[in-house]
């Protein structure tokens, strides 16, 4: 392999941010795109109220104000190579959000310092946990009167259960933020009030002993002085072993709107974020600087752009490089393939790619044939593994207005499966179809896409199934059993896997207990 290869490797960071709906995900991702020159002004990315809904890709995602889908941006930033996958705000597209947070490496998490740790963060931290992905925090909102900055970091080792060393503190707040001191350069940098849409001149003062120090704190500058000391002594000295094993977040103070305390945090993110890491199969594990090519699929979009009318399959690389008309291996499908129009996207628009190598998100042209989870390789019979899908939590009988139509609803709603828009399943006793989601959005977002990519008009009614298992066992004898027995609970899901369908938790319990030895799974990998 090439040194210059290696080093385009060693230079690629990507990641995604995490936070609570509101805490400034959206506005830190257009400073970010700002420093990486990504765009020209800040404000264009995705306004959710504002006309250049750039990332939404259908009215009614746009009616809404929200956005369902995720797009990758990707811009460079001090001789790297920054890829920034966006994640759906809206909580009922958490599945897609999990899955995505599969194909980074590490993640950024943007907490709002009035509010503090919320839930959607908790819930987002549980799923990185899962695979000990590095987290960077940024706590938000200087400009405002927050909370006191300790006691935001106690939250977040208590509540995310991991510690948390500030790399720079917060000076004063609301209306009297100063900037933020970086306890590790002992420099204060200025914080200037609006300039939030431009790069500002990084303001410094060197030393907080230092005359000009009591200058800009006047009044204040002993009783700084004694907080410094004092949340030296209180807090973790940050460690990169441990940031990079997932146990401790270097913490940044800073405000996204007043685009203030975001550059030393990206400065931070490049210097430490790890570049690409190695991937696990069943097989083996990939080693991010392989030669041969090999990539993943964490998520299929349709209509990103209604003027294209087709469905992208998102592709993280894992090794090697992609180059414009290359041969793949379907690996599930056991075919060569020859993609010649993979895509990029830059904050919602795409672009055909030459070249894309371990790190880099690409976007494939998919006619049905790409599911979530399906490995592409030059050649050799890989799998990677922890691609998750989860049970639903929320349950609808689906109906025809036109019964002839039966047809074309199986094969949208087997084809929306696949892509992970939902989760369908048929009971074996009933001719019923059931689709399950995880919020109760995606059910409308099925509708929609029924009746306009398959020219479908359903129409949803209860369904007295409140949660479902995959189930699974060595035995055969075992399954047989549970499916004479418990026949009218029984159901095969789109992937033709088979489900237990539950009423009531209780009956899930006591299912459980009655047939030991079958598995039960809230979650099946794809
Ligand atoms: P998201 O839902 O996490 O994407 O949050 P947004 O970026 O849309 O921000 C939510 C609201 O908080 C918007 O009204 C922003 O203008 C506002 N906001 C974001 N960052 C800051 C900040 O640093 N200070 C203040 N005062 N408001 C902010």
């Amino acid at each position: 392999m090439s040194s210059d290869f290696l080093q385009q490797i060693q230079q690629r960071r990507t990641f995604a941010i995490i936070s609570h709906p509101d805490a400034g995900k959206t506005t830190i991702t257009e400073k970010l795109l700002l420093f990486g020159n990504a765009i020209q002004l800040a404000g264009s990315v995705k306004g959710k109220k504002g006309p250049h809904a750039k990332s939404d890709w259908m009215s009614m995602e746009q009616e809404r104000g929200i956005s369902v889908t995720s797009s990758v941006m990707q811009f460079p930033y001090k001789e790297r190579t920054v890829n920034l996958l966006d994640t759906p705000g809206h909580e009922d597209f958490s599945e897609d959000t999990y899955r995505t947070l599969t194909a980074v490496d590490s993640v950024l998490m943007v907490i709002d310092g009035a509010k503090g740790v919320e839930d959607r963060t908790i819930k987002l931290m549980e799923v990185c946990r899962l695979r000990d992905t590095p987290i960077l925090s940024f706590i938000n909102k200087m400009d405002r009167d927050i909370r006191d900055p300790i006691d935001v970091m106690d939250e977040i080792e208590e509540v995310l259960k991991i510690s948390a060393a500030p790399i720079n503190w917060p000076i004063g707040m609301g209306k009297e933020f100063k900037g933020v001191y970086n306890l590790y350069t002992d420099v204060i940098h200025v914080f200037q009030q609006g300039m939030g849409h431009t790069i500002n001149d990084d303001i410094q003062i060197k030393g907080l002993d230092s005359p000009e120090a009591d200058e800009l704190l006047g009044a204040y500058a002993e009783d700084v002085r004694e907080e410094i000391e004092l949340v030296r002594g209180a807090t973790h000295e940050f460690d990169i072993e441990e940031y990079l094993a997932g146990r401790m977040t270097p913490v940044f103070f800073g405000t996204a709107l007043g685009n203030f305390g975001v550059r030393e945090m990206l400065d931070g993110f490049v210097e430490w974020a790890p570049s690409p890491l190695n991937r696990e199969t069943r097989q083996r594990e990939v080693d991010a600087k392989e030669e041969k090519f090999s990539g993943f699929v964490f998520k299929i979009q349709a209509n990103m752009d209604p003027k294209h009318r087709d469905r992208i399959a998102f592709m993280r690389v894992c090794s090697g490089k992609y180059t414009q008309g290359m041969k793949m291996k379907h690996v599930r499908l056991g075919k060569d393939v020859k993609i010649a129009d993979a895509v990029t996207f830059l904050a919602g628009d795409r672009s055909a790619v030459d070249e894309a190598i371990s790190g880099d998100i690409i976007g494939l042209h998919n006619h049905g044939t790409i599911q979530i989870g399906d490995t592409f390789t030059q050649g050799e019979e890989l799998k990677f593994t922890g691609i998750p899908h989860f049970a639903p939590e929320l349950f609808r009988r689906i109906r025809l207005k036109d019964p002839l139509k039966t047809k074309q609803l199986q094969k949208g709603l087997q084809q929306l499966s696949e892509e992970g828009s939902t989760q369908v399943f048929f009971p074996v006793n009933n001719n019923d179809i059931i689709v399950g989601a995880v919020g109760v959005l995606q059910f409308e977002v099925v509708a929609y896409r029924l009746k306009d990519e398959y020219k479908v008009e359903a129409i949803y009614e209860p369904v007295n199934v409140q949660t479902a298992r995959w189930i699974e066992s060595s035995d055969t004898k075992a399954i047989d059993e549970i499916k004479r027995k418990a026949s009218d609970h029984i159901a095969i899901d789109g992937g033709g896997h088979l489900t237990y369908l539950a009423p009531t938790r209780v009956n899930l319990n006591l299912a459980q207990e009655r047939y030991p030895d079958v598995e039960f799974w809230s979650t099946r990998e794809h």
